[in-house]
C-alpha cells in the first residue's frame, strides 16, 4: 500500500475538510462521514473498519471483469515504463492505441471499422454530439441541428451530456439544456403502458419520436439518442418491439441513430453491446466504463463506416482530447477486452450466469408485497418498491423508499443502487452462481427488512 496509513476517522476527518464529491450533499455527507473502501478482489470490497462488501453494482457498472486483476497492473507499469504518454494529434499513433483498435473493430458488430476515443462517457457523448453535428454540415444539410433524447435518460454531467440526458434535476442546475436538445418520454412500460401489451406498448413508445420530429421538423433533426437499457434511469427496459421501431423512424426521416452503450456495452447483457441484444444497428454508439472495467479512464466512440466516412470527407474533425488514445490507458483497456472474450466471460454471461440469475432474481424478489416488476437481462436487474401491486401505485415522495432500501442493504454489506425507488443491480460479470445464491439471499433479507420497517412506520 502506497497510501500513508491514517484511522478511518482520521481519514474521514481529512475527506470532509478537502474533497468535494460528485452527485452528494457535503453538508450532510461530511456529518455521517464517509466510508473508506481499501481494497478489492473479485466482486469484494473491503472497508476500512475491516468490513467484507458485496459489490452488486460493479463501482458505478464498470468494473466488468471483477477487481485485483493483477495482469492489468502488469501491463499498466509495462506500458509506463516504455511509454507513458504521448499524443495522436499530429501524425503520431502509438502501438497501444493501434491495437486497441484494432481489436475493438473486432469485437464491434459489422461495419463498425473506426473509434474516436475519449476519457469517459461523458466525454464519449460530447463527441458524438459534435460528430453528428459536423457530419451533417459536411452532407451540405447544417440545419439538422438538434438531438432527440430521452427524459430520464443519462448521458453524462459534461454540458453536452447532461442537457441531452433527461434529468431534470440536472437541468435546473446550471441552465440546462443547451439549445438544439429535445426529450421524449421513456418506454417505461409499468408507469405509461396502462392497458397496452408490452410489444403494442414497445410500438406506441417509439411512435413518441416520430411526433416529436413533425413538431420540430424532420429537416432539423439531427439523431436520436437512447440507452439501449436505461441505466440510471432505473434499468429500464423496453419491450423487444421499441427498438426496431425507433429504427424504422429513424431512417423515414433520415435521422442518425446513436446508442449510448456507456452501460449496456461489453458484456453487461450477456451479448457485446446492448445492441445486439435489441437487434437493431445504430450509426454511432458511446461507450467507456467496460471499455477498461474501470482500471483507468477510457472511453470510445464507436463510428459507423458511412459517419467516418463522411467525417473524413470533411477534412479536419477541430475536435479532440490531450489524453485522446491515452497509451496506458489503452493498454489496459486491450488486455481488459482480450480477457473479456478470450476467457469466455462475456459469453458465460449469455449462456449461464445471466440466465441463473434472472431466473433467481424472479423467483426471490417475486414474493414480496411491496416489490414488483421483477426484470432483468445478462447481469443488470432491478426490481421497483410499490405501494400497492395490485393497482400499479407507487410510493408517494418518489425516491424516500429506494434510500430507505438502500441503506439496508449497505448495513448488511451488500452495494445495490436505488434510483428513485428502483432497486437496480450490475455486479461484475466473473460473479460465480454460488455467488449469486449468496448475494440473493442477503438481498431478500433486506427486503425482508424494509417491509418490515414499513409496517412499523404505518406505511404498509
Ligand atoms: N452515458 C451513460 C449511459 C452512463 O450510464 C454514464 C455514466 N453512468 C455516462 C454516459 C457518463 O459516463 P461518465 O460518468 O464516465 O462520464
Amino acid at each position: 500500500m502506497t497510501q500513508q496509513q491514517r484511522s478511518t476517522a482520521q481519514w474521514r476527518e481529512l475527506d470532509a475538510a478537502h474533497h468535494l464529491h460528485p452527485f452528494t450533499d457535503t453538508a450532510s455527507l461530511n456529518e455521517q462521514g464517509v466510508r473508506m473502501i481499501t481494497h478489492a478482489d473479485g466482486i469484494y470490497l473491503w472497508d476500512s473498519e475491516g468490513n467484507k462488501i458485496t459489490d452488486g453494482m460493479a463501482g458505478l457498472w464498470c468494473v466488468n471483469i471483477g477487481y485485483g486483476r493483477k495482469d492489468l497492473s502488469e501491463v499498466a507499469k509495462r506500458q509506463m515504463d516504455e511509454l507513458a504518454y504521448y499524443n495522436t494529434f499530429f501524425k503520431t499513433s502509438h502501438p497501444a492505441v493501434v491495437e486497441l483498435s484494432h481489436l475493438l473493430a473486432q469485437v464491434a458488430p459489422a461495419g463498425f471499422d473506426h473509434v474516436f476515443y475519449t476519457n469517459s462517457g461523458s466525454e464519449s457523448v460530447d463527441t458524438m454530439i459534435r460528430m453528428v453535428r459536423r457530419y451533417w454540415d459536411v452532407k451540405g444539410k447544417p440545419q439538422k441541428k438538434t438531438l432527440i433524447g430521452r427524459w430520464n435518460g443519462y448521458h453524462g454531467s459534461t454540458i453536452g451530456g447532461a442537457s441531452l440526458g433527461g434529468m431534470t434535476y440536472m437541468h435546473e442546475q446550471g441552465e440546462l439544456p443547451i439549445p438544439g436538445i429535445a426529450h421524449i418520454e421513456q418506454p417505461w412500460y409499468y408507469k405509461h403502458g396502462k392497458d397496452m401489451t408490452p410489444e403494442e406498448f414497445g410500438v406506441a413508445a417509439a411512435r413518441w419520436l416520430e411526433d416529436k420530429i413533425l413538431e420540430i421538423g424532420a429537416d432539423k433533426v439531427a439523431a436520436f439518442v437512447g440507452e439501449p437499457i436505461q441505466g440510471a434511469g432505473g434499468v429500464i427496459i423496453p419491450p423487444s418491439t421499441y427498438w426496431p421501431e425507433i429504427e424504422r423512424i429513424c431512417r423515414k426521416y433520415d435521422i442518425l441513430l446513436v446508442a449510448d452503450e456507456v452501460i449496456c456495452g461489453f458484456g453487461r447483457t450477456g451479448e457485446w453491446f446492448g445492441q445486439q441484444h435489441f437487434g437493431f444497428k445504430p450509426d454511432i454508439f458511446t461507450t467507456a466504463k467496460g471499455l477498461s472495467s474501470g482500471y483507468l479512464p477510457i472511453g470510445a466512440v464507436f463510428v459507423g463506416n458511412d459517419v467516418a466516412a463522411t467525417i473524413a470527407a470533411g477534412g479536419d474533425f477541430n475536435h479532440g482530447f490531450t489524453y485522446s488514445g491515452h497509451p496506458v490507458a489503452a493498454a489496459v483497456a486491450h488486455a481488459n477486452v482480450k480477457a473479456l472474450r478470450d476467457e469466455g466471460i462475456v459469453q458465460r454471461v449469455k449462456e449461464e450466469t445471466g440466465p441463473y440469475m434472472q431466473q433467481r432474481w424472479r423467483e426471490t424478489f417475486g414474493q414480496f408485497e411491496h416489490v414488483d416488476d421483477v426484470r432483468g437481462v445478462g447481469l443488470i436487474q432491478a426490481f421497483t418498491l410499490v405501494k400497492n401491486k395490485a393497482t400499479r401505485e407507487l410510493f408517494d415522495n418518489w425516491g424516500e423508499m429506494g434510500t430507505m432500501c438502500r441503506d439496508i442493504f449497505f448495513g448488511n454489506n451488500l452495494i445495490m443502487r436505488a434510483c428513485g425507488d428502483h432497486m437496480v443491480s450490475a455486479p461484475p460479470l466473473v460473479i460465480t452462481k454460488a455467488e449469486i445464491d449468496t448475494m440473493l439471499g442477503t438481498a431478500a433479507r433486506s427486503v425482508e427488512t424494509f417491509e418490515k420497517k414499513l409496517r412499523e412506520r404505518g406505511l404498509a
